[in-house]
């Protein structure tokens, strides 16, 4: 999902501010975008948590601080599995970091209707409506199981990613009309080669 701030970014890093351990790099995958089939299609369970997945799921999260959002699925960056990254800090809290391998809603509560963005479908926002409470049952890198609650956002973030490890694209979530337009607007874009 994308980031619904545009602005106030967290000022840089000062000189007097403690060194920290250095990382290693980071490989920043491209976001795959609509019109790609693996978009919406469903994605294979995650069977095997090694050190790659581990690896994968901070190049993941590198790569979604790197487009600004705050959640993004394995299709988006051409993997077909069932697994996602969220952290609706935007980086700015360790504990804000979420592995979802294999999750599932199992319980959803209210109702919010709020706009949402999709990194692979860039540029284009809709209003969704959305559960106001989930609970999603999951397992983590590691692959142990474990369960969150979300609420709002986080909420938004979780069902947005698990719809994506079905094949499913905010769009689906849209009125004809305002779905219509967008799929014109990128087909249009595609034509001049912009998408
Ligand atoms: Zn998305």
């Amino acid at each position: 999902m994308s980031d619904k701030s545009t602005s106030s970014k967290t000022p840089a890093a000062t000189a007097t501010e403690t060194p920290q351990v250095s990382s290693p790099p980071r490989k920043i995958y491209p976001i795959v975008k609509y019109g790609d089939p693996i978009l919406e299609r469903p994605g294979a369970p995650v069977k095997k948590f090694d050190a790659e997945l581990e690896e994968l799921a901070e190049d993941m999260f590198a790569s979604m601080y790197a487009a600004q959002g705050v959640g993004l699925a394995a299709p988006q960056i051409g993997k077909s599995m069932r697994f996602a990254v969220v952290d609706v800090t935007c980086g700015k809290n360790p504990e804000g970091k979420i592995v979802l391998a294999n999750p599932e809603v199992t319980h959803a509560e209210g109702e919010v209707r709020e706009e949402e963005g999709c990194l692979s479908i860039p540029g284009f926002r809709g209003y969704v409506v959305r559960p106001q409470f989930v609970t999603v049952k999951a397992q983590n890198v590691k692959g142990e199981p474990f369960e969150i609650r979300g609420e709002n956002l986080l909420a938004r973030a979780f069902c947005h990613e698990i719809d994506h490890l079905n094949g499913i694209l905010f769009l689906q979530h849209l009125g004809m009309l305002k779905r219509d337009m967008i799929r014109r607007k990128i087909k249009k874009l595609r034509k001049q080669g912009e998408w």
